[in-house]
């Protein structure tokens, strides 16, 4: 090991720091964090730090660095662009045991700065000993991806009472199980989900009574987005990751699937139209069932579970049996296939407004609100509309939307077989009988449909934007 981690408190100690441009900002605001009280020597210095460094104990000198100014100092960072100075600075450190940094000049440190992943009371610092920060930086946000923003919270929670659990358990093993229950269970989640007072409240139960109580239940209903595994919320994946027992449905894609935890056992209870592999009452019961037995259950549902998910019916069910839960929104299939295709939904050219209207029609001459939908300047999005396309088309055109309005349908959006296919509401249903797009597919109507043509991205592109492009490397070449 080349570097030893350590961890100081430097609140209200003296630090030195030689240099007043960019780099020296960022150091000194790290430093600020750590509540150091800072020297700033420099020929000038950026406003930013100026107004930084406003704490009665903090100075800037404007003019040349000297030697003295390491005495009685915690520490010295060098960060102008005089390899010589940072020399002197070095030797001048050394002679007098005060611990220094020269940025990007691993040879002249004596200490190096990590990357860090704060979540105070709990801090992670990460180092390649210089070697290579890249990869220090790139484990550092794999690590902030792993790790929710409430540990902070969660962290000062456990420091409260800290000593209370010391008292009530003598033993370091009960002390150690106590904590593993409080950390990894109902409290933490309690505490990830804001709700900080109930969490305090059963922490303090479980203190009194001498343990956590047996791991009861939970419920999580977790978006998993509309396919593509990367447009997961941290959050679900966190959860996804605790689950005993997962209960999805046919949106969820096998890549999305896979990342739940190993152990867990995975239940389809898809629902496909006409044809309900589990009704859902039985859905609703079986999420009961499972917490009861003091099951983390993950309910996967594609995209949003709030947005034509009937996720809103699964929780009162949850609700009026006392089980916690926690909803992690998703990234809706709206969203996803429109940004997928290169349709933004609103464009101030285009649409100010969207909506969001289920396509499937109970009995099919059950009318939607037609008259709501053809407005000028709207963006419109079905939802389940691939199979009553013909009707939807009809009743805006019968409501007075013009036969020539550009309508898209993006099917089995953001996955790598995704498909979009634009007409009008003229020839869209002959065209989409001739292309047989396949479901899951969303339906979008209006204006913004035309920029598809010049904004889509993602996956097979149609011929005539493929030659487009070629087009363009040409002339560009050219040039
Ligand atoms: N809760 C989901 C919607 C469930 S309704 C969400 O927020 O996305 C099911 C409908 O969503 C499908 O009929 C289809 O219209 C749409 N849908 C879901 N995923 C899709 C995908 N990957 N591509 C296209 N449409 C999708």
């Amino acid at each position: 090991m080349d570097f030893l981690p350590l961890f100081f408190n430097l609140k209200g100690r003296q630090a030195l720091l030689v240099g007043g441009g960019d780099v020296a900002l960022r150091k000194a605001r790290l430093l600020k964090r750590a509540g150091v009280s800072l020297t700033v020597v420099s020929h000038a210095v950026v406003d930013e730090l100026r107004l930084m460094l406003r704490d009665h104990d903090d100075q800037i000198i404007i003019g040349e660095y000297h030697p003295s100014l390491l005495d009685s100092k915690c520490l010295v960072i060098a960060a102008t662009d005089d390899n010589a100075l940072h020399e002197r600075i070095h030797f001048d450190a050394l002679d007098k045991n005060v611990p220094v940094n020269v940025v990007d000049t691993p040879a002249l440190c004596t200490f190096i700065f990590p990357a860090i992943v704060d979540r105070s009371p709990i801090v992670i610092g990460i180092t390649s000993g210089g070697e290579s920060p890249v990869l220090a930086r790139l484990l550092r946000a794999r690590l902030e991806t792993l790790i929710p923003s409430g540990y902070s919270r969660l962290g000062g929670l456990a420091a409260r009472f800290r000593s209370q659990v010391k008292a009530r358990f003598t033993s370091l093993n009960d002390r150690r199980r106590f904590w593993e229950n409080v950390l990894e269970g109902q409290i933490a989640e309690k505490v990830f989900s804001g709700r900080n007072e109930e969490a305090e409240a059963q922490l303090k139960t479980a203190i009194e009574q001498g343990d956590t109580g047996h791991r009861s239940g939970e419920v999580y209903l977790v978006g998993a987005g509309p396919g593509d595994p990367e447009l997961l919320t941290f959050k679900a994946l966190r959860l996804m990751q605790q689950a005993d027992v997962v209960f999805y449905d046919n949106l969820v894609s096998k890549e999305v699937l896979d990342l739940c935890r190993r152990d867990a056992d995975l239940v389809y209870v898809g629902k496909r139209r006409d044809n309900h592999a589990v009704p859902q009452e039985g859905i609703n019961q079986l999420l009961v069932e499972h917490a009861k037995k003091g099951k983390r259950v993950v309910r996967l549902k594609g995209g949003d579970p709030f947005i034509f998910g009937r996720g809103g019916e699964e929780l009162e069910e949850l609700k009026a049996h006392g089980i916690p839960f926690q909803v992690v929104p998703g990234i809706t299939a709206a969203s996803a296939c429109s940004t997928y295709a290169g349709i933004p939904l609103t464009h101030r050219g285009y649409a100010q407004s969207v909506k969001f209207v289920t396509g499937q029609l109970k009995n099919r001459q059950q009318a939607l609100e037609y008259a709501e939908l053809v407005h000028p300047n709207q963006t419109v999005v079905f939802y389940m509309g691939l199979h009553t396309l013909p009707v939807l088309v009809q009743g805006l055109l019968d409501h007075g939307k013009p036969s020539a309005t550009p309508i898209a349908i993006v099917s089995k959006g953001t996955a790598a077989d995704q498909r979009v296919l634009t007409g009008t509401l003229e020839d869209i249903v002959d065209k989409q009988a001739d292309a047989k797009l396949e479901a899951p597919a969303l339906i979008i109507v209006g204006e913004v449909v035309d920029l598809h043509e010049q904004l889509a991205w993602f996956g097979q592109q149609e011929q005539s934007n493929v030659t487009h492009a070629l087009g363009m490397l040409k002339t560009t070449a050219e040039k």
